[in-house]
């Protein structure tokens, strides 16, 4: 075995050689030397339950993913110019599982790099001059998938920086948001068609909408009821596209959903992913029209070194195997459901627990001050996620106020690890509360 380098020694050494923009979990992080399933394993051998994991979403460490990316290596990897079949299958497989019409795929490595050719793709196909993108959402680090975040925990400026070419609409926040409740989708679109009229009268046009189909960012939020319907039909009468970005939470994450589009009932012209197609391999994919790829082919060649690798496609079809094998959407929805309730459970004897967000395996837990304001518990989150883990858990705060538990574990999740984090989470919040 390797030696064991000296936690706080290797901390130093991280912070010496890697740029520090980058953060890791926690103030004295756990050194992680495994992984297994939906747990984590440190260097003094205490086990966590990880319940963040949204990219490892088979789980960590499982061993048809090992050897298949062994024997593709020692098969064949290489740039994807070449011609084989691995390519076709992966390809084939995602067209199928995309809506239709969708039916032409793109391959890169990253939810950033999806994001960013999902906007390069619209902007060609339209001709048109402007994005709309929700506030508090994120979706990438690249120039122009960084232009449309504006999650102001990730950039504190972000609000007034957003280059001329976006246009930030109000977050559909059903629960925190401008309005609230579920039938509170016409009021929002009644916003949208006030945004709309002035981008008109700034002789503007606009080349796409993108946004989550779950608010995935501000902790798994589902969104009004009909709004992306209507936001769809506003954006396309004006002749733009609509992109649905799937990057977190949809892969089967939601359970009773493959696509985090099938909860609003719309088909969008573009879907981005990746995260949980290569559990941690970087993988990513652009979904949408052969005329809206066609159309992009007219500028020139799209190339990605890396992007449909014949190890990247290998890995990407062994987790759909794995995934339709352990049922793990079905898990989702059942370890999903049974966990969510536990949580609303919890909120019942908690004031701190203002809300309870999301479906299937990607579940928010909102921290509050208090229940009518809604003042955001960030200190208290914080607090909370240390105590968690120590009691074995690992799981951490999102959105803008960083006070929502984001709730992310693998697909393989069990019912007894569910237990143990409400059990300790029921620990943590009945400390606090005393
Ligand atoms: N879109 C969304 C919705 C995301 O959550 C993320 C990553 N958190 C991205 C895009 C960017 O993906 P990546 O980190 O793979 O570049």
């Amino acid at each position: 075995a390797r030696p064991l380098a000296d936690p706080a020694a290797l901390l130093e050494r991280r912070d010496a050689s890697f740029a520090r923009v980058q953060e890791h979990y926690y103030a004295a992080p756990p050194q992680i030397e495994r992984g297994w399933k939906h747990h984590l394993i440190d260097m003094h051998g205490q086990s966590y339950v990880d319940m963040v994991n949204n990219v490892t979403t088979v789980g960590h460490g499982h061993p048809r993913i090992a050897e298949a990316a062994r024997s593709q290596w020692s098969l064949l990897n290489t740039n994807s110019r070449f011609h084989y079949d691995e390519l076709v299958r992966f390809t084939e497989r995602l067209a199928e599982l995309a809506p239709d019409p969708l039916d032409t795929v793109f391959l890169v490595n990253s939810g950033t790099e999806a994001v960013d050719l999902a906007l390069r793709l619209a902007l060609t196909y339209t001709g048109h001059d402007t994005v709309l993108s929700v506030r508090e959402a994120y979706h990438g680090w690249s120039m122009a998938a960084d232009a449309v975040s504006s999650s102001v925990a990730d950039n504190p400026k972000a609000l007034q920086t957003r280059p001329n070419w976006v246009h930030l609409v109000e977050a559909p926040n059903a629960v925190r948001g401008k309005y609230r409740g579920m039938q509170s989708a016409p009021q929002y679109l009644n916003d949208l068609d006030g945004d709309l009229a002035a981008l008109d009268d700034e002789g503007h046009s606009v080349a796409a909408f993108i946004a989550e189909p779950v608010f995935g960012n501000a902790g798994g939020v589902l969104l009004p009821d009909g709004y992306l319907t209507g936001v769809y039909e506003k954006v396309r009468a004006r002749g733009g596209l609509c992109i649905a970005d799937e990057v977190q939470v949809s892969y089967a994450r939601l359970g009773h959903h493959f696509w985090g589009t099938e909860q609003q009932n719309v088909v969008p012209d573009i879907i981005t992913i990746a995260k949980a197609m290569g559990n941690g391999h970087p993988l990513g994919a652009v979904i949408t029209r052969r005329d809206i790829a066609d159309r992009f082919a007219l500028e020139g060649p799209f190339f990605s070194s890396a992007g449909g690798s014949p190890l990247s496609c290998r890995i990407g079809l062994t987790v759909l195997d794995i995934m339709r094998d352990e049922g793990l959407q079905g898990n989702a929805e059942v370890v999903g459901g049974h966990l969510k309730r536990g949580l609303e459970q919890l909120g019942e004897r908690f004031d701190l627990v203002g809300a309870v967000y999301g479906m299937g395996l990607y579940l928010g837990v909102e921290l509050v001050l208090d229940r009518v304001d809604f003042t955001p518990a960030t200190a208290v989150a914080a607090r909370l996620c240390d105590e968690l883990l120590l009691r074995g858990v690992i799981v951490q705060p999102t959105g803008d106020f960083k006070n929502v538990l984001k709730i992310k574990p693998p697909l393989c999740l069990t019912v007894a690890s569910a237990d143990h984090f409400l059990h300790a989470l029921e620990d943590v919040l009945g400390e606090l509360a005393g």
